[in-house]
């Protein structure tokens, strides 16, 4: 196995320019040079020989040379096909990488870790592309796709929203979702002088251990999430309001004010001011009183 030759500003510039490749704003690159923020993302994700890694974002192939030497097989998807040749290059002899040529939110990942793992729940590890890193973790979560954890580079203020509650401006559906389905842990804080090129923003490192269980018992998952979503689409808006605003959702008045009334709040609460276990009462106490 290989060490990685990658990871510091010198050798990252001179693949840059072997290849003469021309950075794409649009696909959210920012390479990353740091060393020690490299060893801090494969430490924390707590690789184990037998574990198989998805990285979303392999770039020109730094934290995936990294990955290789933790991890038994990796699993690195990329859209850009000009970074391919690159790959090809600095991953040369890290034989426990695949490299697939895809838009990671358009494969079918299931099908993936079937291949791959036989089914069994994998490892997701990236610097992620940050404009879209809200569709990438949800599409993750929402899709029950097996996993163990995600050990993920994202925006500082992206880190926040993740581990926050009610009371806090960054409150929102990302928030609520995150913590239905893991545990969030703040890894580090990483500036930007740690990437090419530099970001506007300062940037972190989550891990997100998934929950066997939720922490919160809801009857119907769905409408939980479509509560949500409502309430902060519509985010000034009363909880009642956005809920008889939302397209997706049909609920009467009354069916919505007996529900906020079993819940024991006020008629004009705001859903930023409810708890996901709240906002699991609020979704049974509307199919109860449907049910009625
Ligand atoms: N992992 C590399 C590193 O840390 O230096 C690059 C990280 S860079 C922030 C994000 C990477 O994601 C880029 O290589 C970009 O081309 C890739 N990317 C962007 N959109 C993508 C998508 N929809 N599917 C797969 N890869 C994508």
């Amino acid at each position: 196995m290989r060490e990685p030759s990658l990871g510091n500003p010198q050798n990252t510039v001179a693949v840059l320019q072997k290849y003469q490749f021309n950075i794409q704003k649009k696909f959210g690159q920012n390479f990353l040079i740091d060393t020690h923020v490299l060893n801090k993302i494969v430490q924390a994700a707590k690789i184990e020989q037998d574990d198989v890694v998805l990285e979303i974002g392999p770039g020109i192939g730094t934290l995936t040379q990294y990955l290789s030497c933790a991890a038994k097989k990796v699993i690195a998807v990329e859209i850009d096909k000009m970074l391919l040749p690159i790959l090809a290059d600095t991953l040369e002899g890290f034989d426990n990488v695949r490299v697939i040529s895809a838009d990671i939110l358009k494969i079918d990942i299931h099908d993936l870790v079937e291949q791959e793992n036989g089914g069994r729940p994998i490892k997701v590890i990236a610097n992620l592309p940050y404009y879209i890193t809200t569709p990438i973790i949800m599409g993750l979560f929402e899709s029950h796709v097996p996993l163990k954890s995600m050990t993920v580079m994202v925006q500082k203020e992206v880190a926040s929203r993740m581990r926050t509650g009610p009371g806090s401006k960054e409150y929102g559906a990302l928030s609520l979702a995150v913590q239905y389905y893991a545990k969030p842990y703040l890894v580090a804080n990483v500036p930007p002088n740690c990437f090419i090129p530099r970001p506007n923003i300062g940037s972190a490192v989550v891990r997100l251990d998934k929950y066997e269980d939720p922490p919160i018992e809801v009857g119907d998952e769905r409408l939980l999430f479509q509560l949500i979503r409502a309430s902060f689409n519509q985010r000034r808006k009363t909880l009642a309001n956005g809920i008889k605003n939302a397209a997706e959702l049909d609920f009467s008045k009354e069916q919505i004010e007996q529900a906020l009334v079993r819940l024991g709040k006020g008629l004009n609460i705001r859903g930023e001011a409810l708890t996901l276990a709240e906002f699991a009462l609020f979704a049974d106490a509307l199919i109860k009183d449907k049910e009625i």
